[in-house]
């Protein structure tokens, strides 16, 4: 432990972030770094508890007070070496993770978890400021090729694992560029994209191949693969939007968060949000914009809250967010006690810069003028009921609080029911499971054709980044085990003997 009073002497702080009406006006990520005093005092915090219970919160396993303990003591190598055992991509991580390390966190029984993200976030970028961060090259190939199709946080975890263990590994992807919904989802206020492109050099020059452009069961024939590869992995993520289906929907103005927030991503990043709409699926063929419009964001998520930060930067003249479910408590509940994942309120950053957020309301209809243009939603309040162990369980509508609410955009943020299946999965004619992903268990990663394998959303559905990462490498062992009999990936000290 770095100092056993650090717990009682210091309190959670988080590092600054830019004023709201100065990051309002670019897509520029606004969380300042701590000063070295203040890194130090938050890792000081940690209490080195017996029972870690961050660590069990972790997906990823992370061994949280080592590297708390080393970044106490300075000691930049030692806490890289430990993060980048369990986590092949902290700089995504310590950015957005929604850390469930510290909702387990045992000081959060009586005093505000360790910021654990944070000190992730600040190994990572302290490792590469100093040099620390290097190409890591397999010393042998093992003469075998696998294709990773999709290169979303799944994909290019289980490329880089695959990649240690000596395997030839080739990745697949439809867009533009690498990294998945990081890049194309995720705005840039949260996570800028030369962060993703400074590890997709270091993962081409430790020998992996990325195929852009590419998409698989369209212009790639997936016969091709299956003859060229010894294995394959499934990465290609949940990306059929959940509808809502009420009369209106046909309106202009009516769209699916991804297909604003994409479009975003492409104009920060190659300037034309248009670009290569033949080669990817789903694809609008018009921009989509925030600006001096009543934007209503339904769905009270992650991807919703992102569409409220972009929809400010844009300019909209009002921004509300909708959710189904009641307004959750502003703490645990006896429902929901230390170390469970709280079902409480979130404040994101992109709330604090200006939205209107309502609970326990649904859309009824979307209302359009006579050129089919969306001008209002009819909205109704819900009664909900709740559950015996407090969960909201069924509701009514509340009679006469239908109303309607001037809108000129609707974006649709309601989740992702499963994965895309024109192309890629009919082709291969992969067996599905019940929700309609791919079916494989989280001990085999394995489909029912042999050969090929599947992590990430594609497999557990609409989940997380450090999900993602974890399944990309889980799912790399099994590969591995699959084409050698038995793999080098078990231990991190296995791992560590076959790269430089
Ligand atoms: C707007 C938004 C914001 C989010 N914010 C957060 C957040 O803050 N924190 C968090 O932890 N999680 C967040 N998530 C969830 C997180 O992004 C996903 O869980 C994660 O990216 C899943 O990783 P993946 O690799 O399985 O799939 P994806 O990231 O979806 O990557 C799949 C890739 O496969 C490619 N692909 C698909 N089919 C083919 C094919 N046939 N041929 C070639 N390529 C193909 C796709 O183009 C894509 O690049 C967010 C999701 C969205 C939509
Ligand atoms: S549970 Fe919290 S205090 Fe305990 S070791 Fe983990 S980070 Fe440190």
């Amino acid at each position: 432990m770095g100092k056993p009073t650090g717990f009682m002497e210091f309190t959670r702080e988080l590092p600054g972030k830019r004023p709201v009406a100065e990051r309002l006006n670019d897509y520029d990520e606004f969380i300042n770094r701590y000063s070295d005093q203040q890194l130090n005092n938050q890792a000081a915090r940690c209490m080195d508890c017996g029972i870690p219970f961050c660590h069990n919160g972790c997906p990823l396993g992370n061994v949280i007070p080592e590297f708390n303990d080393a970044v106490y003591r300075k000691n930049w190598e030692e806490a890289y070496d430990i993060l980048s055992s369990t986590n092949n991509f902290p700089e995504f991580t310590g950015r957005i993770c929604p850390a469930p390390c510290e909702t387990a966190c045992v000081l959060g029984i009586n005093q505000p978890a360790i910021t654990i993200e944070e000190i992730e976030k600040h190994i990572i970028e302290i490792a590469f400021d100093k040099g620390l961060v290097k190409a890591r090259k397999p010393h042998m190939r093992s003469g075998k090729k696998v294709a990773v199709i999709g290169s979303g946080p799944a994909g290019l975890a289980a490329a880089a694992q695959l990649n240690y263990a000596g395997h030839q590994v080739t990745v697949f992807e439809r867009d533009e560029k690498p990294g998945g919904l990081l890049r194309y989802g995720i705005p840039d206020f949260k996570l800028e994209k030369w962060v993703i492109d400074r590890r997709i050099t270091l993962l081409e020059e430790e020998g992996i191949v990325f195929k852009c452009h590419a998409n698989v069961g369209v212009n790639v024939r997936v016969n091709d693969l299956l003859r060229e590869y010894q294995a394959i992995v499934l990465a290609g993520g949940s990306t059929v939007p959940r509808n809502l289906d009420i009369p209106g929907r046909e309106l202009k103005g009516v769209h699916f968060a991804m297909d604003f927030l994409k479009q975003q991503n492409k104009r920060n990043y190659v300037g034309d949000p248009l670009a290569h709409a033949d080669i990817e699926s789903n694809i609008l063929s018009e921009e989509v914009l925030a600006t001096k419009k009543h934007v209503v964001v339904i769905g009270g998520g992650d991807t919703g809250s992102d569409c409220v930060g972009t929809s400010n930067r844009h300019g909209a003249l009002s921004v509300t967010q909708f959710e189904l479910l009641p307004k959750p408590p502003e703490s645990r509940t006896p429902a929901m006690p230390w170390p469970t994942y709280p079902m409480v309120l979130k404040t994101s950053t992109s709330h604090e810069e200006g939205c209107e957020r309502q609970w326990a309301v649904a859309t009824k209809s979307f209302i359009g003028d006579e050129n089919g243009h969306l001008k209002a939603l009819k909205i109704v309040n819900l009664e909900w009921t709740s559950s015996a162990d407090g969960r909201p369980a069924q509701f009514k509508e509340v009679e006469g609080s239908e109303r309607e609410i001037p809108c000129e955009l609707a974006l649709l943020a309601m989740g992702f029911v499963y994965p895309q299946r024109v192309g890629l999965l009919e082709e291969l004619d992969v067996e599905l499971d019940e929700r309609g992903n791919v079916r494989a268990t989280e001990k085999a990663y394995q489909t029912n054709i042999p050969k090929i394998f599947t992590a990430g959303d594609m497999r557990r559905g609409q989940s997380l980044v450090v999900w993602a990462i974890s399944e990309g490498r889980e799912c790399a062992r099994k590969v591995d085990q699959f084409l050698m009999g038995q793999s080098v990936l078990e231990t991190k000290d296995a791992m560590l003997s076959l790269i430089s």
